[in-house]
């Protein structure tokens, strides 16, 4: 018995007639650069996040990178983030020409901890960079609140996010901008690398538009910075046929992610949060466990795939840990980065699946000290 912690091809199968004729959509036009899939998809997302415009970018990186650049941040700049996320949320900010201003994890939710971001505020403080982490919307009532005391940019980073609901509304429309990745194992993947941004500000959708097309607002005047970041027609294809299917596949990450609180209610693991108002979409199914990196053996010795999200607070990380970015400045965060475990976690897996792994989690055996 192998249970993989994640798995695709299940997935493909079952569409394999609308994503190949998809694909034959477009290789018949030859628009293979922001063709009519492009322009499509970014039509059906937003409506699908409940925002005004959506623009197709070629990753999840590139989406809040050219976020922040649309709302004019840069160099001299700091932008909150919180340091229990995945690196690519402090790297946009490093690669717009500002600096990331790292934040704690909240005890609970594992998100942001929003009782700590206002003394993470200086007079350069341009942005927050909220993280929907694992799935999980951040606090966005708090967040919003202190953005209009210091009128400061909010740019959610929905990667893991896509479809998540908070109050009811769709991650993707709260913040000034959002980021999306559609990296083939979130919740929406592509077949490849992409992207999308979504906003309510037209200004700032018709900035990104050049932004990711060499800077032109008009074709050959190349007036903002001339990158290359866009969304290639066939991922945007693929992306639609998958849309489709995104409510599905949530509903089913949430009865699974049901399944697995329930099984693991008084075990030795502490299970994800959901406080009222929120609505996880289980990209991943992360527990805490003291004996972490024991619970992980075991279970890859049963044939249980699991991994770590993260191993390391961005803080820590070698590009980051400079001088001013010091271990036991964020003490949350550390201690989680030493307990967290991914489960297997995708929208095809059967509840027997989950049953096992559940059962395999409460076996293990409490390693001596
Ligand atoms: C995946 C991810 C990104 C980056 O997405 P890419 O498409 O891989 O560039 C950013 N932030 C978070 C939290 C992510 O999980």
């Amino acid at each position: 018995m192998n249970i993989p912690f994640v798995e695709l091809t299940t997935q493909h199968k079952v569409l394999r007639n609308e994503i190949n004729a998809a694909i034959q959509g477009v290789l018949e036009r030859g628009d293979f650069i922001l063709g009519q899939d492009v322009a499509k998809l970014e039509e059906e997302f937003a409506a699908y996040c409940g925002a005004k415009y959506a623009v197709g970018v070629d990753n999840g990186l590139s989406a809040l990178e050219l976020s922040l650049r649309a709302f004019g941040i840069g160099e001299g700049d700091e932008v909150i983030v919180p340091t229990h996320t995945f690196t690519a949320s402090a790297a946009a900010i490093t690669f717009a020409g500002a600096t990331p201003v790292f934040v704690d994890a909240d005890p609970e939710t594992w998100n942001i901890d929003v009782e700590k971001i206002e003394d993470a505020i200086t007079p350069r403080t341009k942005a927050i960079l909220p993280v929907h982490l694992y799935g999980l919307p951040a606090d966005m009532h708090m967040i919003l609140g202190i953005a209009e005391k210091y009128n400061l940019v909010v740019v959610e980073d929905a990667c893991q996010a896509h479809g998540a609901r908070y109050k009811g509304y769709r991650v993707g429309s709260f913040g000034n901008a959002a980021g999306f990745s559609f990296y083939p194992t979130k919740n929406l993947g592509g077949c490849g690398d992409g992207g999308i941004i979504t906003t309510n500000d037209a200004k700032a959708a018709e900035a990104m538009r050049a932004l990711r097309n060499c800077g032109q607002r008009n074709k050959n005047i190349h007036e903002l910075e001339p990158f290359n970041h866009r969304l290639d027609s066939l991922q945007a294809a693929i992306l639609r046929v998958k849309l489709k299917y995104l409510d599905e596949w949530i509903a089913s990450r949430r009865r699974l992610a049901e399944m697995y609180n329930r099984l693991l209610a008084g075990s030795s693991v502490t299970t994800p949060v959901e406080l009222p108002g929120y609505q996880h979409v289980y990209h991943l199914y992360v527990v805490r466990s003291p004996h972490r990196d024991a619970l992980q053996a075991h279970l890859k010795e049963r044939g249980i795939g699991t991994a770590i999200h993260y191993p390391s607070p961005v803080h820590l990380q070698p590009f980051y840990a400079n001088g001013q970015n010091r271990r036991g400045q964020f003490p949350i965060a550390e201690k989680l980065c030493n307990e967290i475990l991914s489960l297997p976690m995708f929208p095809e897996m059967t509840e027997e699946q989950v049953e096992i792994v559940a059962s395999e989690v409460a076996k293990m055996p409490v390693p001596v000290p």
